[in-house]
């Protein structure tokens, strides 16, 4: 018998309801060891707020405007009762579910006698993503109208979920390891090994039930599904990354642009981004190059793609994603939008995987393999000094800064550690001033958590947007935040509200961006709050002018040289 929608709803509700980490195991543990094999991947992935396996590319293409509009015509209700219910409870789920419950669709007779299953709920996910082209929108709509009809408010609020790719329950991929290693009494790492081989824990949970731990052990790498990617940890400088590796370490350039990773098999070649998305298509010319350099059958490579100016210098990460963002034309944007690719690691050589081969000798099996691609430029060193002149160059050549990489570490797929570090040189920060705030949601519900930052124009003394922030407060804080903004509050425009020029805050950032977005060109990118200063006024915070030097100056430091 197939296993009730529902019973994964409550499930779902049980888990919201806890922060104890080994209970959710637990429950979860259990719930998996009653699916059918068929049911397991499924459960799994809706379990994490997806459709379908992370590896998979389908994709729902449902937008809010087609969810809402089904949500409203299903319940009749007034778009104002569902914000108002939405601003309640914080949650688009949770609000679906409390509007399908005060408007008692009349469906209850039929829902008795046939409740959803796990199965077809996966079933109609599917018939959704599949309507594509023309008229997929009113196809889309009709399917969900229909799954939606026939669920009750509870499986409204984690169908809603699903679809808009969020559980918010707490059981995160980490837990899901542990809970399929409890059910299927596999050891937790031989289960964090194969889901990161395979890119999805969810196929690892049905092997483990139909194999158990001899069929995890035997799960390899595959083509063309991407392995998940290694991460880096911040450090604050050279040094850091130099005492944790044990004194020696090598520096590469870190470039801002795209990841991909590079599946070859023979001619066949496919790209897929660090989120696993297959981007084969927006990079036609760097397919073409792969398959001419790249000396290897059989590969698996990384790299880094970024834009460059037509004089060749690397242009902002914005530029880059303008080519990701098409899908038609796709061969003006190759003129327009020039890419340039920089291989870093090799982690599948001819029927080899290198994840347990040391980074020096993959480098250098890379540097064998790579033809005539560039490798992001390295330097292996025990000096700070000379690390910190590679950094000034990275910099000053107009890349990010640097990624530390210990000589002897393994490839660990999915892991950010101390093995990679990641090095900026981080631009000095900005005095702003706090112009309005936006409520949060989730945890975050009821306080001013979201802010929008403003400089000064000297000239009109006006305070001109820059940017927005969740980043940076403790709880304590946001409330502490919240009740003085409360104070100055001149008035709310939808879920905005207005305050005096009154708070300075000292903020973080990554760069600055020309942006169309506010009045004054240019936006703050990765903003982050570092300091409440409590101790300037607002006239003393930084001008439009200032921001502007820093943005200008960004740019002459990479009008100056060529990439490399
Ligand atoms: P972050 O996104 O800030 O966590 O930094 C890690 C990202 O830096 C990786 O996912 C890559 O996209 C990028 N990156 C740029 N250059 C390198 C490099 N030389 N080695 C590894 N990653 C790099």
């Amino acid at each position: 018998m197939q296993t009730k929608f529902q019973a994964l709803t409550e499930l779902c509700e049980k888990l919201e309801g806890t922060s104890k980490r080994t209970l959710m195991v637990d429950l979860v543990a259990n719930f998996l060891k009653k699916l059918r094999v068929d049911e397991v991947e499924p459960a799994t992935s809706m379990m994490l707020g997806r459709a379908f396996p992370k590896w998979n590319q389908r994709t729902l293409e449902v937008s809010w405007a087609t969810l809402s509009g089904v949500i409203k015509r299903l319940t009749n209700i007034e778009w104002k009762s569902f914000s108002e219910a939405f601003s309640k409870t914080g949650d688009i789920g949770s609000t679906a579910k409390v509007v399908f419950e005060t408007t008692k669709i009349q469906k209850q007779a039929t829902l008795l006698e046939k409740p959803l299953t796990i199965l077809e709920v996966r079933r109609s996910l599917e018939a959704i993503a599949e309507a594509t082209g023309s008229g997929s929108r009113e196809r889309k709509e009709r399917l969900l109208k229909t799954l939606l009809g026939t669920a009750t408010p509870l499986e409204v609020k984690y169908i809603v979920k699903v679809l808009v790719g969020e559980m918010r329950t707490g059981f995160h991929e980490g837990l899901m390891e542990l809970a399929v290693s409890k059910a299927f009494d596999v050891p937790h790492n031989a289960v964090q090994t194969a889901s990161m081989l395979t890119g999805d824990i969810g196929e690892v949970a049905k092997t483990a039930k139909v194999q158990g731990k001899e069929g995890v052990l035997k799960i390899r790498f595959r083509f063309f599904r991407p392995v998940k990617p290694m991460l880096a940890q911040t450090a604050q400088n050279v040094n850091e990354a130099l005492r944790e590796h044990g004194g020696e370490t090598a520096f590469e350039y870190k470039l801002d642009g795209a990841r991909i990773q590079i599946h070859k098999s023979g001619d066949i070649i496919r790209f897929f981004s660090r989120r696993l998305t297959d981007v084969t298509k927006s990079l036609p010319e760097v397919v073409q190059l792969v398959r001419n350099e790249v000396v290897a059958r059989k590969a698996v490579l990384e790299g880094e793609v970024i834009a460059v100016g037509e004089d060749g210098n690397p242009l902002p990460f914005q530029h880059l994603m303008r080519r990701f963002r098409r899908v038609h034309d796709i061969e003006v944007m190759v003129k327009q939008i020039p890419v340039e690719l920089y291989l870093f690691d090799l982690i599948y050589l001819n029927g080899q995987s290198l994840t347990t081969t040391p980074y020096v000798e993959r480098r250098e099996k890379l540097r064998e393999r790579a033809g005539s691609i560039p490798l992001t430029k390295q330097i292996i060193t025990n000096s700070p000094k000379e690390a910190e002149k590679f950094l000034k160059k990275a910099m000053n050549r107009g890349h990010e800064g640097l990624v530390a990489k210990k000589l002897d570490s393994l490839y660990t797929p999915g892991v950010r550690g101390k093995r990679w570090f990641k090095i900026k040189m981080s631009l000095e920060p900005l005095d702003l001033v706090i112009v309005a705030a936006e409520y949060g949601y989730g945890r975050r519900h009821g306080w001013l958590s979201d802010y929008h930052l403003a400089a000064q124009e000297p000239d009109t003394g006006r305070f001109l947007m820059v940017g927005k922030t969740f980043k940076g407060l403790t709880d304590k804080e946001i409330i502490w935040m919240t009740k003085q903004l409360r104070d100055l509050a001149v008035r709310e425009e939808r879920g905005v509200v207005v305050v005096v020029p009154q708070i300075v805050v000292e903020v973080a950032y990554n760069e600055i961006q020309e942006s169309p977005k506010y009045e004054c060109g240019m936006a703050l990118r990765f903003a982050r709050i570092t300091r409440i200063r409590n101790d300037k006024s607002p006239r003393e915070a930084d001008t439009i002018q200032r921001i502007k030097e820093i943005y200008e100056k960004q740019f002459r430091a990479k009008d100056r040289y060529l990439p490399f």
